[in-house]
């Protein structure tokens, strides 16, 4: 199944924005806690039963201010903090997705930072685990190669720690500076059975992401042709400045391509 909604409700708040999201014709929404969680369980459990009443699945996106390779103990144990915090309120939305980026190199030994990313996944798959949160982590393929999180990078930590992963296609083609290859990209990730991921325009450096644009129907025509063609069970994102427009864009030319 192919589920298309928006990051974050465009400023209408969960009411309005999910009636908003049912009536453009949506199945998605990822709830983003940009700046902390500030959600109670309380309002979660009401905000979820609002999507499940118009058939929308949500995902969550953890705040950004997240490394879990800092050089810095406490920068880690906030980190951990601020994805677990995600996490519970995500078991109250039935929310199946927590996405977040997991943190940068700094100069560090890749290996080491590999390491340290894998002990602390671990921990907070854990963490789930014993709290019996029905949800799981789904850490991001980043835009930046200073960033961990390439593909080959979360195939390993899932295979490892047994979390999901998020496929990013605009931070994969900020990485490759514009080039992109939809065919080698749905077969490097032919393992997952459910795809969780992120589109919209980008603009990039020679450093990779620099910011995310609109999504111009030419950069999404290729990637729903591959969709379609794979028959891939997907669950896409828009995280462009106008995420709801541009999920409805992405919607009607699936309509078109189907
Ligand atoms: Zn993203």
């Amino acid at each position: 199944m192919i589920k298309l909604g928006p990051g974050g409700t465009a400023g209408l708040g969960y009411d309005e924005g999910i009636k908003e999201i049912a009536r453009l014709g949506l199945t998605a929404l990822e709830v983003e806690f940009t700046h902390g969680v500030h959600m109670k369980n309380e309002v979660a459990k009401i905000i979820g039963q609002l999507a499940k009443k118009n058939n929308i699945s949500l995902s969550v996106h953890a705040p950004y201010f997240i490394n879990l390779a800092s050089l810095e103990k406490a920068k880690i144990n906030a980190s951990i903090k601020r994805i677990l915090d995600s996490c519970e309120r995500a078991h109250y939305l039935k929310a199946t997705h927590v996405v977040y980026h997991s943190g940068f190199f700094q100069k560090q030994d890749p290996k080491k930072v590999k390491e340290i990313i894998t002990e602390n996944t671990a921990f907070i798959m854990d963490k789930i685990k014993e709290n019996n949160w029905k949800t799981t982590i789904s850490p991001e393929l980043t835009g930046k190669p200073s960033q961990y999180g390439s593909i080959s990078e979360l195939l390993e930590l899932k295979k490892e720690t047994g979390c999901e992963i998020t496929i990013d296609f605009a931070h994969q083609k900020a990485r490759q500076q514009g080039k992109i290859d939809y065919a080698e990209i749905f077969d490097q990730i032919k393992s997952l059975k459910h795809i969780h991921a992120h589109f919209s325009g980008i603009v990039w450096t020679e450093k990779g992401e620099r910011n995310h644009i609109i999504t111009e129907e030419k950069d999404i025509m290729p990637l729903a042709k591959e969709i379609l063609k794979r028959k891939a069970d997907i669950t896409l994102i828009n995280e462009s400045p106008d995420p709801m427009g541009d999920a409805v864009k992405t919607k009607k030319i699936f309509d078109k391509l189907r």
